[in-house]
């Protein structure tokens, strides 16, 4: 697809992303780390246009998910970054993650004893990282597991441990009992791993996580959804710029008639004499079906914008709108809607769809063409 192929407009905001970056760092206390997760390509967001604005912000750790987004970023990034996989590494793939500098997180002793057995040199393995489950129950070394791991002096003076790691399960609900049972295993966990490597890091929170305290933020932070907008401390006012502005071009403009339902399943009625917006974007393009008959968006008249209801259900091409109350002068103008800006946010639309912000920006689609502030 060629750039004037596309239709819509997603406009991502670089400075709202180093803006954002930089007072998630103002928020640790000093000698911490701010690291970035740009896992799932920056969240959708396009990793090779955001880890760079990043790096000049002056993040040096960077977390993805798998190894070919390490690779992407280790390309585009100089070489004093440190790239940290979350998955890990598939079984075989040793030699050529530790070549590309990349550092896996390992959940078993078996994968620490393989990482050893392939990346080692001169006795030393390549750097990689350990994570403990402290509560969460996903991925993560179980309690027993680690206390017979500690007892293999050799193997973990060999195995060249960075970081220890853990992730929260609640960290969005600061008064969940969980987050505390979670920090104090997690802390436990690194005294009796540093008895054995003293100088490994260690890293909890990720951006909710930050929110929550000093206690929680360790070495390295590991933010990812608060750079992109999301709230990371939902019921108080978010502190994050919004990234995301998402513009859909209007494709026609009616009056309708008579009483009549609107889109398939004709699951909304509209009365005679509304206008109705149909505007290009639809499920393929990640405007998700589920906030059928739930979504708002912005009447884009000039600089001018009135928050109109979506109608009928989400088609996979197009969405409309009732812009009923515009007059029949912002009609003339109307132009088309923002689905999302500063008023829209993608935690509003995840609302809207029964989902959370994290998944409105990884599904936003390939159609719309994109632009870069
Ligand atoms: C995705 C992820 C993060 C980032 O989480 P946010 O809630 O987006 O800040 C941090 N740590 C791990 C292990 C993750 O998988």
């Amino acid at each position: 697809m060629t750039e004037d192929e596309r239709e819509g407009l997603l406009s991502i905001d670089l400075e709202a992303v180093a803006a954002n970056y930089a007072w998630l760092n103002s928020q640790l206390k000093r000698g911490g780390r701010c690291g970035a997760v740009v896992k799932a390509d920056a969240y959708g967001l396009g990793a090779a246009e955001v880890a760079p604005v990043l790096y000049r912000a002056g993040c040096r750790d960077f977390f993805v998910s798998l190894q070919y987004e390490g690779e992407q970023l280790a390309a585009l990034l100089p070489a004093d970054v440190r790239i940290v996989l979350l998955t890990g590494v598939r079984p075989g793939c040793e030699q050529r993650c530790a070549e590309a500098g990349l550092i896996p997180v390992l959940v078993t002793t078996e994968q620490v004893q393989s990482w050893v057995a392939q990346t080692s040199a001169n006795g030393v393995a390549a750097p990689c990282a350990l994570k403990v489950d402290s509560g969460m129950t996903r991925l993560g070394m179980g309690a027993t597991e680690f206390s017979a791991l500690l007892q293999q002096r050799e193997l973990l003076r060999t195995a060249n441990l960075q970081m220890i790691l853990s992730h929260l399960a609640c960290a969005d609900e600061p008064a969940h009992p969980q987050n505390r049972r979670q920090l104090e295993r997690f802390q436990r966990s690194v005294e009796a791993l540093r008895q054995v490597c003293p100088d490994v890091e260690a890293s909890l929170a990720n951006s909710s996580g930050i929110c929550l305290g000093e206690e929680y933020h360790f070495d390295v932070v590991r933010p990812g959804c608060a750079l992109y907008g999301v709230n990371p401390c939902p019921g108080y006012q978010n502190p994050m710029q919004p990234v995301v502005n998402l513009y859909l071009p209007l494709l026609q403009l009616r009056e309708v008639e008579a009483d009549c339902a609107v889109g398939y399943g004709a699951t909304e009625s509209v009365a005679s004499g509304s206008w109705l917006a149909v505007v290009r974007g639809g499920y393929a393009d990640g405007l998700l079906r589920t906030q059928s008959g739930r979504g708002w968006g912005q009447a884009v008249i000039g600089s001018e914008r009135v928050t109109v209801p979506m109608r009928g259900r989400v088609s996979m091409d197009t969405t409309v709108f009732d812009v009923s109350a515009l007059s029949p002068t912002q009609r003339a103008a109307l132009t088309g809607i923002e689905i999302l800006n500063s008023v829209l946010t993608v935690d509003r639309m995840g609302d809207a769809a029964g989902t959370i912000g994290y998944e409105i920006l990884t599904s936003l689609g390939r159609r719309y063409c994109r632009r870069y502030h």
